[in-house]
Protein backbone atom coordinates (compact mmCIF):
# COMPACT_ATOMS: atom_id res chain seq x y z
CA UNK A 1 0.00 0.00 0.00
CA UNK A 2 1.26 3.52 -0.57
CA UNK A 3 0.88 6.47 1.83
CA UNK A 4 -2.31 6.74 2.99
CA UNK A 5 -4.44 9.37 1.31
CA UNK A 6 -5.13 12.69 2.59
CA UNK A 7 -8.52 14.72 3.12
CA UNK A 8 -9.51 17.66 5.39
CA UNK A 9 -12.89 15.96 6.35
CA UNK A 10 -13.25 12.29 6.18
CA UNK A 11 -17.03 10.58 6.89
CA UNK A 12 -16.83 7.29 7.38
CA UNK A 13 -20.65 5.84 6.26
CA UNK A 14 -22.27 6.68 2.95
CA UNK A 15 -25.29 6.02 3.65
CA UNK A 16 -28.30 8.89 4.01
CA UNK A 17 -26.71 11.28 7.27
CA UNK A 18 -23.12 10.78 5.72
CA UNK A 19 -24.17 11.96 1.87
CA UNK A 20 -26.04 14.83 3.98
CA UNK A 21 -23.31 16.30 5.68
CA UNK A 22 -20.74 15.70 2.83
CA UNK A 23 -23.87 17.96 1.01
CA UNK A 24 -24.19 20.46 4.09
CA UNK A 25 -19.90 20.78 3.74
CA UNK A 26 -19.91 20.96 -0.37
CA UNK A 27 -22.75 23.87 0.18
CA UNK A 28 -20.63 25.51 2.83
CA UNK A 29 -17.68 25.49 -0.38
CA UNK A 30 -15.49 22.65 1.29
CA UNK A 31 -16.81 19.81 -1.05
CA UNK A 32 -13.17 19.64 -2.41
CA UNK A 33 -11.91 18.73 1.20
CA UNK A 34 -14.74 16.01 1.58
CA UNK A 35 -13.75 12.24 1.18
CA UNK A 36 -16.86 10.03 1.64
CA UNK A 37 -15.60 6.04 3.00
CA UNK A 38 -18.28 4.00 2.24
CA UNK A 39 -18.19 -0.13 2.45
CA UNK A 40 -20.53 -0.83 0.27
CA UNK A 41 -19.81 -0.54 -3.60
CA UNK A 42 -22.12 2.59 -3.88
CA UNK A 43 -23.23 4.96 -1.81
CA UNK A 44 -26.87 5.55 -0.20
CA UNK A 45 -28.34 1.85 -1.32
CA UNK A 46 -30.55 2.12 2.09
CA UNK A 47 -31.48 5.55 1.03
CA UNK A 48 -32.96 4.16 -2.12
CA UNK A 49 -35.61 1.70 -0.40
CA UNK A 50 -36.64 3.76 2.07
CA UNK A 51 -40.18 4.04 2.50
CA UNK A 52 -41.23 1.19 0.59
CA UNK A 53 -39.02 2.96 -2.18
CA UNK A 54 -41.18 6.08 -1.64
CA UNK A 55 -38.85 7.79 0.11
CA UNK A 56 -40.79 9.43 3.11
CA UNK A 57 -37.51 11.57 3.65
CA UNK A 58 -39.57 14.00 6.47
CA UNK A 59 -42.08 15.54 8.00
CA UNK A 60 -43.81 18.72 8.52
CA UNK A 61 -44.07 18.20 11.88
CA UNK A 62 -40.56 17.34 13.50
CA UNK A 63 -41.18 18.49 17.59
CA UNK A 64 -39.98 16.34 19.73
CA UNK A 65 -42.35 14.09 20.93
CA UNK A 66 -41.59 12.01 17.61
CA UNK A 67 -37.89 11.26 19.11
CA UNK A 68 -36.40 9.29 21.56
CA UNK A 69 -32.57 9.22 22.87
CA UNK A 70 -31.19 8.05 26.49
CA UNK A 71 -30.61 11.39 26.94
CA UNK A 72 -34.18 13.52 26.96
CA UNK A 73 -34.03 16.20 24.78
CA UNK A 74 -30.18 15.62 23.26
CA UNK A 75 -32.20 15.92 19.86
CA UNK A 76 -33.44 19.71 20.78
CA UNK A 77 -30.82 21.88 19.85
CA UNK A 78 -30.30 20.30 16.10
CA UNK A 79 -33.74 19.83 15.39
CA UNK A 80 -34.38 23.89 16.36
CA UNK A 81 -31.44 24.20 14.40
CA UNK A 82 -32.84 22.25 11.18
CA UNK A 83 -36.84 22.16 11.27
CA UNK A 84 -39.03 20.99 8.60
CA UNK A 85 -38.79 24.36 6.12
CA UNK A 86 -34.98 23.78 6.20
CA UNK A 87 -35.05 20.11 5.29
CA UNK A 88 -37.69 21.15 2.63
CA UNK A 89 -35.22 24.12 1.26
CA UNK A 90 -32.53 21.10 1.24
CA UNK A 91 -34.25 19.19 -0.97
CA UNK A 92 -35.10 21.95 -3.57
CA UNK A 93 -31.59 23.17 -3.75
CA UNK A 94 -30.78 19.67 -5.12
CA UNK A 95 -33.65 19.99 -7.29
CA UNK A 96 -35.81 17.61 -5.14
CA UNK A 97 -39.40 19.05 -4.20
CA UNK A 98 -41.60 17.32 -1.74
CA UNK A 99 -44.87 16.55 -1.66
CA UNK A 100 -47.34 14.31 0.45
CA UNK A 101 -50.18 14.14 3.27
CA UNK A 102 -50.47 13.53 7.22
CA UNK A 103 -47.30 15.78 7.89
CA UNK A 104 -45.16 12.77 5.76
CA UNK A 105 -42.94 13.98 2.97
CA UNK A 106 -41.78 12.26 -0.15
CA UNK A 107 -40.37 13.88 -3.14
CA UNK A 108 -42.60 14.32 -6.20
CA UNK A 109 -41.30 11.34 -8.15
CA UNK A 110 -42.43 8.89 -4.92
CA UNK A 111 -39.63 7.27 -5.93
CA UNK A 112 -36.44 7.15 -3.13
CA UNK A 113 -33.76 6.63 -5.52
CA UNK A 114 -33.97 10.22 -7.04
CA UNK A 115 -32.98 11.62 -4.05
CA UNK A 116 -30.21 9.61 -3.72
CA UNK A 117 -29.51 10.16 -7.36
CA UNK A 118 -29.32 13.83 -7.04
CA UNK A 119 -27.07 13.49 -3.79
CA UNK A 120 -25.00 11.36 -5.84
CA UNK A 121 -24.64 13.73 -8.75
CA UNK A 122 -24.23 17.37 -6.55
CA UNK A 123 -21.50 15.15 -4.63
CA UNK A 124 -19.75 14.60 -7.43
CA UNK A 125 -19.96 17.91 -8.66
CA UNK A 126 -18.74 19.53 -5.54
CA UNK A 127 -15.74 17.72 -6.05
CA UNK A 128 -16.58 15.45 -3.03
CA UNK A 129 -14.94 11.94 -2.98
CA UNK A 130 -16.16 8.82 -2.29
CA UNK A 131 -14.22 6.15 -1.46
CA UNK A 132 -16.21 2.54 -1.76
CA UNK A 133 -16.02 -0.70 -0.53
CA UNK A 134 -13.65 0.62 2.15
CA UNK A 135 -14.46 -1.28 5.32
CA UNK A 136 -13.27 0.85 8.22
CA UNK A 137 -11.81 -1.29 11.06
CA UNK A 138 -10.12 1.23 13.00
CA UNK A 139 -9.80 4.73 13.75
CA UNK A 140 -6.88 6.49 15.67
CA UNK A 141 -5.85 10.25 16.55
CA UNK A 142 -2.02 11.06 16.43
CA UNK A 143 0.18 14.33 15.66
CA UNK A 144 -3.26 16.13 15.44
CA UNK A 145 -4.62 13.89 12.37
CA UNK A 146 -7.05 11.16 12.59
CA UNK A 147 -5.67 7.87 10.53
CA UNK A 148 -8.59 5.52 9.57
CA UNK A 149 -7.62 2.09 8.53
CA UNK A 150 -9.86 0.10 6.34
CA UNK A 151 -10.30 -4.19 6.06
CA UNK A 152 -8.20 -4.09 2.86
CA UNK A 153 -5.30 -1.93 3.75
CA UNK A 154 -6.49 1.07 2.42
CA UNK A 155 -5.53 3.98 5.25
CA UNK A 156 -6.97 7.93 4.96
CA UNK A 157 -5.62 10.75 7.23
CA UNK A 158 -8.57 13.60 8.05
CA UNK A 159 -7.97 16.33 10.44
CA UNK A 160 -11.81 16.21 10.89
CA UNK A 161 -13.44 12.68 11.11
CA UNK A 162 -17.47 12.09 11.08
CA UNK A 163 -19.08 9.08 11.73
CA UNK A 164 -21.84 7.99 10.04
CA UNK A 165 -21.84 4.38 9.81
CA UNK A 166 -25.58 3.92 10.73
CA UNK A 167 -26.78 1.45 13.29
CA UNK A 168 -27.54 -2.32 13.52
CA UNK A 169 -30.98 -2.50 11.80
CA UNK A 170 -31.15 -4.01 7.82
CA UNK A 171 -27.22 -5.88 7.69
CA UNK A 172 -27.95 -6.01 4.08
CA UNK A 173 -27.53 -2.71 3.47
CA UNK A 174 -23.44 -2.57 5.32
CA UNK A 175 -25.16 -1.37 8.92
CA UNK A 176 -24.55 -5.04 11.44
CA UNK A 177 -23.51 -2.96 14.29
CA UNK A 178 -19.74 -3.84 13.41
CA UNK A 179 -18.98 -0.11 13.34
CA UNK A 180 -19.96 0.64 16.81
CA UNK A 181 -16.43 -0.69 17.56
CA UNK A 182 -14.91 2.18 15.97
CA UNK A 183 -16.68 4.70 18.60
CA UNK A 184 -15.86 2.67 21.65
CA UNK A 185 -11.84 3.22 20.29
CA UNK A 186 -12.29 6.39 21.21
CA UNK A 187 -13.97 5.72 25.02
CA UNK A 188 -17.34 6.25 23.29
CA UNK A 189 -20.22 3.67 25.22
CA UNK A 190 -22.96 1.89 23.05
CA UNK A 191 -26.05 1.83 25.43
CA UNK A 192 -28.07 -1.11 25.22
CA UNK A 193 -29.37 -1.82 21.30
CA UNK A 194 -33.51 -2.97 20.17
CA UNK A 195 -34.87 -2.99 17.13
CA UNK A 196 -37.20 -0.44 16.51
CA UNK A 197 -40.18 -0.08 13.53
CA UNK A 198 -40.07 -4.16 13.49
CA UNK A 199 -42.69 -7.01 13.68
CA UNK A 200 -43.29 -8.12 16.81
CA UNK A 201 -43.36 -11.39 18.17
CA UNK A 202 -46.14 -12.32 21.03
CA UNK A 203 -47.39 -15.31 22.97
CA UNK A 204 -49.18 -17.15 20.60
CA UNK A 205 -52.09 -18.91 22.08
CA UNK A 206 -54.40 -16.13 22.58
CA UNK A 207 -54.18 -15.25 18.63
CA UNK A 208 -54.10 -18.67 17.68
CA UNK A 209 -56.20 -19.46 13.75
CA UNK A 210 -56.04 -15.27 13.07
CA UNK A 211 -52.53 -15.80 11.04
CA UNK A 212 -53.22 -13.37 7.80
CA UNK A 213 -56.84 -11.74 9.72
CA UNK A 214 -55.70 -7.83 9.31
CA UNK A 215 -58.18 -5.33 11.71
CA UNK A 216 -58.36 -1.52 12.09
CA UNK A 217 -56.62 -1.12 15.58
CA UNK A 218 -55.75 1.55 18.23
CA UNK A 219 -52.50 -0.20 19.38
CA UNK A 220 -51.15 0.67 22.69
CA UNK A 221 -47.38 -0.62 23.77
CA UNK A 222 -46.12 -0.83 27.68
CA UNK A 223 -42.00 -1.91 27.70
CA UNK A 224 -38.96 0.42 27.69
CA UNK A 225 -41.28 3.16 27.48
CA UNK A 226 -45.38 3.80 26.51
CA UNK A 227 -46.34 4.28 22.68
CA UNK A 228 -49.73 4.40 20.92
CA UNK A 229 -50.21 4.28 17.35
CA UNK A 230 -53.35 4.14 15.20
CA UNK A 231 -53.77 1.90 12.36
CA UNK A 232 -53.71 -1.79 11.49
CA UNK A 233 -52.57 -4.72 13.11
CA UNK A 234 -52.26 -7.93 10.99
CA UNK A 235 -51.90 -11.37 13.15
CA UNK A 236 -49.02 -13.25 11.95
CA UNK A 237 -48.40 -16.62 13.03
CA UNK A 238 -45.43 -15.69 15.51
CA UNK A 239 -47.21 -12.57 16.62
CA UNK A 240 -48.25 -8.95 15.14
CA UNK A 241 -47.38 -6.49 12.41
CA UNK A 242 -49.31 -4.02 10.76
CA UNK A 243 -48.69 -0.48 10.57
CA UNK A 244 -49.67 0.24 14.45
CA UNK A 245 -47.95 -2.83 15.73
CA UNK A 246 -45.03 -1.60 13.30
CA UNK A 247 -45.25 2.17 14.85
CA UNK A 248 -45.19 0.95 18.38
CA UNK A 249 -42.48 -1.90 18.42
CA UNK A 250 -39.54 0.30 19.52
CA UNK A 251 -41.42 0.13 22.94
CA UNK A 252 -41.64 -3.57 23.27
CA UNK A 253 -39.26 -5.07 20.69
CA UNK A 254 -37.58 -6.39 24.22
CA UNK A 255 -40.53 -7.46 25.39
CA UNK A 256 -44.00 -5.86 27.23
CA UNK A 257 -47.53 -5.48 27.20
CA UNK A 258 -49.74 -4.62 24.26
CA UNK A 259 -53.13 -3.85 24.39
CA UNK A 260 -55.26 -4.04 21.31
CA UNK A 261 -58.25 -1.23 20.67
CA UNK A 262 -60.40 -3.12 18.06
CA UNK A 263 -62.98 -0.49 16.19
CA UNK A 264 -61.28 2.19 17.43
CA UNK A 265 -64.00 4.64 16.22
CA UNK A 266 -66.67 3.31 18.27
CA UNK A 267 -66.89 4.13 21.99
CA UNK A 268 -67.35 1.52 24.41
CA UNK A 269 -70.89 2.42 24.95
CA UNK A 270 -72.06 2.73 21.71
CA UNK A 271 -70.06 -0.78 20.90
CA UNK A 272 -72.18 -2.19 23.77
CA UNK A 273 -75.12 -1.07 22.46
CA UNK A 274 -74.67 -2.67 18.90
CA UNK A 275 -73.78 -6.06 20.65
CA UNK A 276 -76.92 -5.38 22.63
CA UNK A 277 -79.24 -5.22 19.39
CA UNK A 278 -76.91 -8.26 17.90
CA UNK A 279 -78.23 -10.06 20.86
CA UNK A 280 -81.59 -9.11 20.91
CA UNK A 281 -81.73 -10.49 17.49
CA UNK A 282 -80.32 -13.73 18.39
CA UNK A 283 -77.20 -12.78 15.87
CA UNK A 284 -73.52 -14.34 16.44
CA UNK A 285 -72.50 -10.23 18.84
CA UNK A 286 -69.60 -9.32 16.60
CA UNK A 287 -70.56 -10.64 13.16
CA UNK A 288 -70.50 -7.43 10.80
CA UNK A 289 -68.43 -5.47 13.61
CA UNK A 290 -65.35 -7.66 13.00
CA UNK A 291 -63.69 -9.97 11.04
CA UNK A 292 -65.40 -13.39 11.60
CA UNK A 293 -62.33 -15.19 13.16
CA UNK A 294 -61.58 -12.23 15.07
CA UNK A 295 -65.00 -11.86 16.26
CA UNK A 296 -65.32 -15.50 17.09
CA UNK A 297 -61.70 -15.73 19.06
CA UNK A 298 -62.76 -12.92 21.51
CA UNK A 299 -66.48 -14.28 22.04
CA UNK A 300 -65.07 -17.04 23.06
CA UNK A 301 -63.41 -15.29 25.62
CA UNK A 302 -65.93 -13.21 27.20
CA UNK A 303 -68.86 -13.77 29.17
CA UNK A 304 -71.52 -11.27 27.99
CA UNK A 305 -71.83 -8.46 25.84
CA UNK A 306 -70.54 -6.25 28.56
CA UNK A 307 -67.29 -8.91 29.22
CA UNK A 308 -67.14 -8.44 25.16
CA UNK A 309 -67.36 -4.82 24.74
CA UNK A 310 -64.23 -4.24 27.03
CA UNK A 311 -62.60 -7.02 25.42
CA UNK A 312 -62.50 -5.71 22.26
CA UNK A 313 -61.46 -2.23 23.62
CA UNK A 314 -58.70 -3.50 25.72
CA UNK A 315 -57.73 -7.21 24.30
CA UNK A 316 -54.29 -7.62 25.97
CA UNK A 317 -51.29 -9.52 24.09
CA UNK A 318 -47.75 -10.26 25.83
CA UNK A 319 -44.72 -8.94 23.22
CA UNK A 320 -41.86 -10.97 23.79
CA UNK A 321 -39.45 -10.09 21.23
CA UNK A 322 -39.44 -8.47 17.92
CA UNK A 323 -38.50 -10.49 13.94
CA UNK A 324 -34.78 -8.53 15.09
CA UNK A 325 -32.63 -6.39 13.55
CA UNK A 326 -32.42 -8.10 10.17
CA UNK A 327 -36.20 -7.37 9.85
CA UNK A 328 -36.11 -3.67 11.44
CA UNK A 329 -35.83 -0.60 9.76
CA UNK A 330 -34.25 1.21 12.73
CA UNK A 331 -31.91 0.59 15.47
CA UNK A 332 -32.94 1.91 19.07
CA UNK A 333 -29.83 2.96 21.29
CA UNK A 334 -26.21 3.68 19.90
CA UNK A 335 -23.68 6.31 20.89
CA UNK A 336 -24.30 7.34 24.22
CA UNK A 337 -25.46 10.83 23.71
CA UNK A 338 -23.68 12.04 27.27
CA UNK A 339 -20.20 12.37 25.63
CA UNK A 340 -22.20 14.11 22.61
CA UNK A 341 -22.10 18.05 21.92
CA UNK A 342 -26.17 18.19 21.01
CA UNK A 343 -25.17 21.67 19.50
CA UNK A 344 -22.14 20.56 16.70
CA UNK A 345 -22.32 16.41 17.33
CA UNK A 346 -19.12 16.78 18.19
CA UNK A 347 -17.41 14.10 20.39
CA UNK A 348 -16.50 15.05 23.89
CA UNK A 349 -14.29 12.35 24.67
CA UNK A 350 -12.01 13.46 21.25
CA UNK A 351 -12.09 16.99 19.68
CA UNK A 352 -12.67 16.94 16.05
CA UNK A 353 -14.51 13.50 15.70
CA UNK A 354 -18.08 14.08 15.07
CA UNK A 355 -20.67 11.32 15.30
CA UNK A 356 -24.46 11.45 13.59
CA UNK A 357 -27.28 9.90 11.98
CA UNK A 358 -28.36 6.23 13.31
CA UNK A 359 -25.42 5.56 14.92
CA UNK A 360 -26.37 7.85 17.86
CA UNK A 361 -28.88 6.72 20.47
CA UNK A 362 -31.67 8.65 18.85
CA UNK A 363 -34.19 7.04 16.79
CA UNK A 364 -37.66 8.49 15.73
CA UNK A 365 -41.01 7.50 15.11
CA UNK A 366 -42.25 5.67 11.61
CA UNK A 367 -43.17 9.09 9.26
CA UNK A 368 -39.68 10.24 7.97
CA UNK A 369 -38.33 11.04 11.39
CA UNK A 370 -35.38 8.56 11.38
CA UNK A 371 -34.32 10.29 8.06
CA UNK A 372 -34.65 13.60 9.23
CA UNK A 373 -32.84 13.05 12.41
CA UNK A 374 -29.77 11.92 10.00
CA UNK A 375 -30.15 15.02 8.21
CA UNK A 376 -30.43 17.35 10.98
CA UNK A 377 -27.42 16.54 12.87
CA UNK A 378 -25.56 15.88 9.62
CA UNK A 379 -26.09 19.55 9.06
CA UNK A 380 -25.29 20.56 12.99
CA UNK A 381 -21.80 18.31 12.36
CA UNK A 382 -21.16 19.92 9.13
CA UNK A 383 -21.55 23.70 10.11
CA UNK A 384 -19.14 23.14 12.80
CA UNK A 385 -16.78 21.57 10.47
CA UNK A 386 -16.90 23.88 7.59
CA UNK A 387 -16.10 26.87 10.52
CA UNK A 388 -13.38 25.34 11.33
CA UNK A 389 -11.56 23.70 7.95
C1 LIG B 1 -36.33 -0.74 4.59
C2 LIG B 1 -36.15 0.58 5.30
C3 LIG B 1 -37.04 1.61 5.06
C4 LIG B 1 -36.91 2.83 5.74
N1 LIG B 1 -37.77 3.85 5.46
C5 LIG B 1 -37.62 5.04 6.07
C6 LIG B 1 -38.45 6.14 5.72
O1 LIG B 1 -39.28 6.05 4.80
N2 LIG B 1 -38.29 7.30 6.40
C7 LIG B 1 -37.33 7.45 7.38
O2 LIG B 1 -37.22 8.52 7.96
N3 LIG B 1 -36.49 6.43 7.70
C8 LIG B 1 -36.60 5.24 7.06
N4 LIG B 1 -35.74 4.23 7.36
C9 LIG B 1 -34.66 4.48 8.36
C10 LIG B 1 -33.54 5.30 7.71
O3 LIG B 1 -33.22 4.75 6.45
C11 LIG B 1 -32.29 5.32 8.58
O4 LIG B 1 -32.62 5.74 9.89
C12 LIG B 1 -31.25 6.26 7.99
O5 LIG B 1 -30.82 5.77 6.72
C13 LIG B 1 -30.04 6.40 8.91
O6 LIG B 1 -29.04 7.13 8.24
P1 LIG B 1 -27.51 6.90 8.62
O7 LIG B 1 -26.70 7.62 7.62
O8 LIG B 1 -27.31 7.21 10.05
O9 LIG B 1 -27.28 5.34 8.45
P2 LIG B 1 -27.38 4.47 7.12
O10 LIG B 1 -28.25 5.11 6.12
O11 LIG B 1 -27.70 3.11 7.59
O12 LIG B 1 -25.92 4.52 6.52
C14 LIG B 1 -24.82 3.98 7.17
C15 LIG B 1 -23.78 3.65 6.11
O13 LIG B 1 -22.54 3.34 6.76
C16 LIG B 1 -21.93 2.29 6.08
N5 LIG B 1 -21.02 1.60 7.01
C17 LIG B 1 -21.33 0.85 8.06
N6 LIG B 1 -20.21 0.39 8.66
C18 LIG B 1 -19.17 0.90 7.96
C19 LIG B 1 -17.76 0.78 8.08
N7 LIG B 1 -17.19 0.02 9.03
N8 LIG B 1 -16.95 1.43 7.18
C20 LIG B 1 -17.54 2.19 6.18
N9 LIG B 1 -18.87 2.32 6.03
C21 LIG B 1 -19.68 1.69 6.91
C22 LIG B 1 -23.08 1.41 5.63
O14 LIG B 1 -22.70 0.61 4.52
C23 LIG B 1 -24.14 2.46 5.27
O15 LIG B 1 -24.09 2.81 3.91
C24 LIG B 1 -35.85 3.01 6.69
C25 LIG B 1 -34.94 1.96 6.92
C26 LIG B 1 -35.09 0.76 6.23
C27 LIG B 1 -34.10 -0.36 6.49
Amino acid sequence: MGAPYYCKVLIVGGGAGGMFAAARLAQAGKGGDVCIAERGGRLGRKLSVTGNGQGNVTNSDVSAAYFRSGRPGFFLPALRAFPFSAAEEFYASLGIFLTGEEGRKYPLSRQASSVTDALRAFLERSGVRAETDFRAVRAAFSGGRFRVFAEDGREIDAEKLVFAFGGKAAKQFGTDGSAYALAEGFGHKITPLYPSLVQLKTETEPIRGLKGIRAPARVKAEGRYCAEAEGDVLFTDYGVSGSAAFAVSGAVSGGGRLEIEFLPELGEKELLSYLRRREKLSLPLTGGLLHNQLGRMLEKRADGAEELAALIKRFPLRATGSAGFDAAQVTAGGVDTETIDPHTMESLLQKGLYIVGEALDVDGDCGGYNLHWALASAAAAARAIAEEV
